[in-house]
């Protein structure tokens, strides 16, 4: 077996004799195949590759090799305060992140939710996240979540926002402009840049500045779009009727919109980021993937935030398959009809969690999928101690509805073994660790155990149980 300590950077490296999903444009599965890296580059796919000497192999026998999964929203600072909100609805969030808790967060707390956040992404083989990052009060927080990005070795895309100001000002500020030419000028493709912003519909459209800044930076805009009651239909419309609605705009959510603002995105060519967990739980709309797909509208899958959900794809390919099944259900069932053939099928939520994620961002040159001459983003699913591992007769069902994020035994970002053998390689877990702890202590002592308490534990409303006709009781004769 292959030492860790034989995975230096530059050696070359081959995954030998695994199930391959090259997620290539004819989704190309072999097996028994090997995957070349050499340098930061894939450089063959194949049976029985010849390779250069002092090639440090893995064996991939009985596992899976994928391209690495890309998340394109994740607000990665909430990672600080992970599990808290299991139990809220969307506006419970709401007020937490606006009214209450995230002005509390300092720049040494964003950075301590992004390392923690950064370091879990690449463990559970998300090679490329999207810090959709909308706590940016100042440029001090904006250098800190940059910082703890450059400091874990996956593939991230800071998207900057700040829910404090309105985007029209932030992105005024001269401040901004300079952390953007100063972090992001070399076209460092470790380190993307996008902007994000909400259009709540305003009809004066006061956003339009902050497109206009976008446009002229010749950056992405990420926006929470179809939010039920919160971003509609006309956030949309304006988008669209003054321009700002490209190939590159990515829609989060994109749940409870009218057919017009589908036709609106499908005809200029942007995608949606579906946060399946979430949309189900916190009350954005149904994930609308059946909506999507009538339209032919791209999609790619995120996880939102820790705060609340799990941040690893595989649940988010499970929960996205299922609520897409779960509506075609109920809705043959309304209309006294039993489906008996799928539409949606595991192969397609996969293609969604790699190639739909590199295609939103830009990316679908570079990574997304396992192709000579693409960066080496690479995931072995395996766990010879797994009872779960075999037999595997269907991998793209075995990838969505079997694996989980243990099962990542080896993940490589741009050429670099990241994770081997179920352990992180050159990752500081201790010291994200150690600041998270330091930011929940904080934060804790700013609102007080009361109130630490109440944001955890919401109220829970009166639940009556029906009386039922069938209750009798045995009475002793
Ligand atoms: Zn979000």
């Amino acid at each position: 077996m292959t030492a860790p300590s034989d995975l230096t950077p530059g050696r070359p490296l081959v995954f030998r004799n695994a199930t391959v999903l090259t997620m290539d444009d004819a989704h190309n599965v072999e097996d028994g195949a090997d995957v070349l890296v050499s340098g930061d580059r894939i450089s063959a796919v194949g049976k029985s590759l010849e390779v250069p000497e002092g090639t440090a192999e893995i064996d991939g026998t009985g596992g899976i090799v994928m391209p690495g999964m890309i998340d394109t929203h994740r607000h990665m600072w909430q990672t600080a305060m992970r599990g808290y909100g299991a139990d809220w609805t969307l506006t419970q969030y709401f007020v937490w992140n606006y009214l209450q808790w995230g002005k509390s967060f300092r720049p040494q707390d964003i950075y301590a939710g992004n390392l923690l956040s950064a370091i879990e992404a690449i463990d559970a083989g998300v090679t490329t996240t999207v810090d959709w990052s909308h706590n940016l009060q100042t440029i001090d927080h904006a250098e800190a979540a940059a910082d703890a990005l450059q400091e874990v070795p996956g593939r991230f895309v800071l998207a900057y926002g700040n829910i404090q100001a309105a985007p029209w000002e932030w992105s005024a500020a001269p401040e901004f402009r300079d952390f953007v030419a100063r972090r992001f000028g070399g076209g460092n493709d470790m380190l993307g840049f996008q902007m994000a912003f909400d259009v709540p519909g305003n009809p004066e459209f006061p956003e339009k500045a902050a497109f206009e800044v976008a446009r002229d930076l010749n950056v992405p805009v990420t926006t929470h779009a179809g939010v039920w009651k919160v971003t509609t239909d006309e956030g949309i419309r304006l988008m669209h009727e003054h321009g700002f609605m490209t190939p590159s705009s990515v829609y989060v959510h994109a749940a409870s919109l009218s057919e017009d603002s589908y036709h609106r995105i499908a005809a200029t060519g942007g995608s949606a980021s579906l946060s399946t967990e979430s949309e189900q739980s916190a009350g954005q709309g149904y994930p609308p993937t059946w909506k999507l797909r009538e339209h032919g509208i791209g999609v790619s899958l995120s996880m939102d935030t820790s705060v609340w959900w799990s941040a690893d794809l595989f649940s988010a390919m499970r929960a996205t398959l299922s609520a897409d099944r779960a509506r075609e259900h109920l809705e043959a069932h309304a209309r006294d009809e039993t489906v008996t053939h799928h539409k949606l099928r595991a192969e397609q939520v996969v293609d969604w969690a790699t190639r739909g994620g590199a295609r939103a961002l830009g990316l679908d040159s570079l990574t997304g999928s396992l192709e000579p001459g693409k960066k080496a983003d690479v995931v072995l699913i395996k766990n010879d101690a797994s009872p779960v591992m075999f037999p595997l007769l269907n991998p793209y069902g075995h990838v969505v509805f079997q694996a989980q994020r243990g099962d990542v035994h080896t993940v490589v970002v741009n050429g670099r073994v990241v994770k081997y053998d179920h352990r992180l390689v050159g990752t500081d877990l201790a010291k994200a660790r150690q600041v998270v702890g330091e930011t929940v202590e904080y934060l804790k002592g700013e609102l007080g155990p009361q109130a630490w308490h109440e944001g955890m534990h919401p109220e829970i409303p009166e639940t009556r149980v029906l009386d039922n006709p069938y209750t009798y009781t045995y009475t002793q004769e």
